[in-house]
C-alpha cells in the first residue's frame, strides 16, 4: 500500500514522502479517498493514528481547485478543542500545503484578536480555530461563513467534554447547509452520535 492511488495529486504525495511517510495508516487509507469523493465522514480515531494527515491532505486536494477565499471568507473550517491541538493541526496544514496555493491560518483565544482580524481580511482557504474565539471573530464580522465548503470537527468528544456544544451549534447554524462534514472523535458516545445526527449526511463510518 502506498500513497499513490488514494486520489491525491503528485505534489501532495511528494510532500508526504518528504516527511518520510511511506505507507498510509489505516485511517488515511480509508478517509482520504472518501473525503476526495466529497463524502461526509465520521471516524473513530485516537491521536497517534495519523488522523490529522487523514483529513488535511484531502482537504488541501479539494481546495487546490476552485476560487480562492474572498476577503474575510473561509472555504474550510477545522474546529479543535484547544490552542495546542489547533496549532498542531495548523502546522500540518502549512507543511502539506507549502507547494500549493492553498492558504491557511489558525485562531485561538488568550491572545490579541486584532492581528487575527487583520489576517482574516485577506481571506483564508483553511482556517483552524477553537470555538470560542471563532464566535468572537464572527460576532465582529471578521470572518464570514457563506463560502464554507467543508467543516471538520477534530476531537469532537473533547469539544463536548469541554462544554463547546452550544458554541459549535451556533457556528454551524451560520454555515451554508450544502457542505461536506468530517467528524473525528476518539469515542462515539450517545452525545457525539446526537451531534452527528443533526450534522452529518449519510457518512462513511471509519473505525481504527
Ligand atoms: P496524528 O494521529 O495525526 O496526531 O499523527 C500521529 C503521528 O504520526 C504524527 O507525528 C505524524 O507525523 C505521524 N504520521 C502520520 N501519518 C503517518 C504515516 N503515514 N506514516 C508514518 N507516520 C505518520
Amino acid at each position: 500500500m502506498s500513497f499513490d492511488g488514494l486520489g491525491l495529486s503528485q505534489s501532495l504525495v511528494n510532500a508526504v514522502l518528504e516527511k518520510g511517510y511511506e505507507t498510509p495508516t489505516p485511517i488515511q487509507a480509508q478517509a482520504i479517498p472518501a473525503i476526495i469523493e466529497r463524502r461526509d465522514v465520521m471516524a473513530a480515531a485516537q491521536t497517534g493514528t495519523g488522523k490529522t494527515a487523514g483529513f488535511t491532505l484531502p482537504l488541501i486536494e479539494r481546495l487546490s481547485s476552485g476560487p480562492k477565499a474572498k476577503s474575510n471568507h473561509v472555504r474550510a473550517l477545522i474546529l479543535a478543542p484547544t490552542r495546542e491541538l489547533a496549532l498542531q493541526v495548523s502546522e500540518n496544514v502549512e507543511e502539506y500545503a507549502k507547494h500549493s496555493d492553498v492558504s491557511s491560518f489558525v485562531v485561538y483565544g488568550g491572545v490579541k484578536i486584532n492581528p487575527q482580524m487583520q489576517r482574516l481580511r485577506k481571506g483564508v482557504d483553511i482556517l483552524v480555530a477553537t470555538p470560542g474565539r471563532l464566535i468572537d471573530l464572527h460576532n465582529q464580522n471578521a470572518v464570514k461563513f457563506d463560502s464554507v465548503e467543508v467543516l471538520v470537527l477534530d476531537e469532537a468528544d473533547r469539544m463536548l467534554d469541554m462544554g463547546f456544544i452550544h458554541d459549535i451549534k451556533r457556528l454551524i447554524a451560520k454555515m451554508p447547509a450544502k457542505r461536506q462534514n468530517l467528524m473525528f472523535s476518539a469515542t462515539f458516545s450517545d452525545d457525539i452520535r446526537a451531534l452527528a445526527k443533526g450534522l452529518i449526511n449519510d457518512p462513511v463510518e471509519i473505525s481504527v
